[in-house]
């Protein structure tokens, strides 16, 4: 069906509108209408340590967004960062005996390469930390102006006491997971334990800016705040990360942005995207069970690797085995052969397109397009990025 809509009045100009421009994509039940370009912000690596199935999860989902709102006939812009200042990092160099500015480098090619072989779109932007200090300092100088924030030793901390009830956690829950994600609760410089540093004193030979508080670096949430701010301005269309970044990270992020724009909200939407699990356990460099995709690669090839993360809803934890690889495989070699299947059909395609846009459905848009096969199936197939991934080697 084409929709027309007029212009001035009923004897001037119409433009055409595809139906599916006036349809809304429906996100982690926030329906997200709309007009002129689309931005999402997804957080990106700390380059210090090889990509895992985990960050694969993250970042093949957003992918996935980015293509699902674009079927809407709207530009949608992605912009992933790279958190080259981050303890992580420094730390990790200290263990290598490698300049910091090095490892990130380094890992971040290896990083980028990954993604490419996961068929996952190039961003519009790839802002560095390294690159917005000047705008942590310009965050953390103006949210001390309005008092939101205090210096202390050098340090900068943003007022956070409040943050938990915005992001639904009992203060003890968020005291749990400020210090199990780096939000340091036992600084013995903050008024709260759940005040965060916008800005840091650098100690010894840790990397080091000028700022009005003496030589220091930026603060983890305060880095992703000026990256998004300076990239799209005081709000995203739709703000994307793995789930447990949502809490501490994404609340301050968020915090901290509305805080010094005064707009709300920062984000419009947020899609944290399920944990993926190994022997039980959030894969992790701390508990030693990360599985890194460029082993995966060498087994299986990257399009059974897509499928096997879009085979089930972005937002649900799952747990990763070997033997779902092996059926992953098995399950493309079977699309391959209904894609070559004659016929078309317009209505099943206009499904395919609707089911996705209630919440990113792919699993289920997979099940219509399946049972329509032949072209319905390859556009299908395409629009997953199945058929641009190759073989490792
Ligand atoms: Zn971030």
């Amino acid at each position: 069906m084409t929709l027309l809509t007029g212009r001035g009045d009923s004897s001037g100009t119409v433009a055409a509108l595809d139906e599916d421009t006036l349809r809304t994509v429906e996100i982690g039940g926030t329906r997200l209408p709309l007009m002129g370009t689309g931005r999402i912000y997804v957080c990106g690596i700390t380059p210090y340590d090889t990509t895992h199935l985990g960050h694969a999860a993250t970042f093949v989902w957003a992918d996935m967004a980015a293509r699902i709102l674009r079927l809407t006939g709207h530009p949608v812009e992605v912009c992933r960062n790279i958190t080259d200042v981050d303890d992580h990092l420094l730390l990790q160099a200290q263990v290598e005996g490698v300049p910091w500015r090095s490892l990130a480098t380094q890992q971040s090619y290896r990083f980028e390469r990954d993604m490419d072989l996961l068929g996952i779109s190039h961003p519009a932007f790839e802002p560095r930390s390294h690159d917005h200090v000047d705008g942590v300092v310009i965050l953390a100088a103006e949210l001390l102006t309005r008092g939101l924030a205090y210096e202390r030793n050098g340090s900068v901390y943003f007022r956070g006491a409040a943050v938990h009830e915005t992001a639904g956690l009992t203060r003890d829950e968020a005291m749990s997971l400020a210090s199990e994600r780096g939000g340091h609760p036992d600084d013995p410089n903050k008024d709260d334990p759940l005040d965060v540093a916008l800005w840091m004193r650098s100690i010894g030979d840790e990397p080091a800016w000028p700022s009005p508080w003496g030589p220091g670096r930026p603060g983890w949430h305060a880095e992703c705040t000026a990256m998004a701010l300076t990239t799209f301005g005081a709000t995203v269309d739709l703000h994307a990360g793995g789930a447990d970044l949502a809490f501490p990270h994404h609340a301050y992020e968020a915090a901290q942005a509305e805080a010094f724009t005064g707009v709300h909200p920062f984000a419009r939407s947020w899609m944290h995207i399920g944990t993926v699990m190994a022997e039980n356990t959030k894969m992790a460099k701390s508990t030693g069970n990360l599985v890194f995709v460029h082993d995966l690669l060498e087994r299986w090839s990257a399009a059974a690797i897509r499928l096997l993360i879009l085979s089930r809803p972005w937002n649900e934890s799952w747990e990763f085995s070997e033997s779902e690889l092996d059926r992953a495989e098995g399950e493309l070699e079977t699309l391959r052969s209904l894609e070559s299947k004659p016929g078309a059909s317009d209505t099943a395609a206009r499904e395919v397109r609707h089911v996705l846009f209630e919440n990113l459905d792919v699993p289920g848009a997979l099940a219509v397009a399946r049972d329509a096969g032949g072209e319905v199936l390859r556009h299908f197939d395409r629009l997953i990025g199945l058929t641009t991934v190759e073989r490792w080697s």
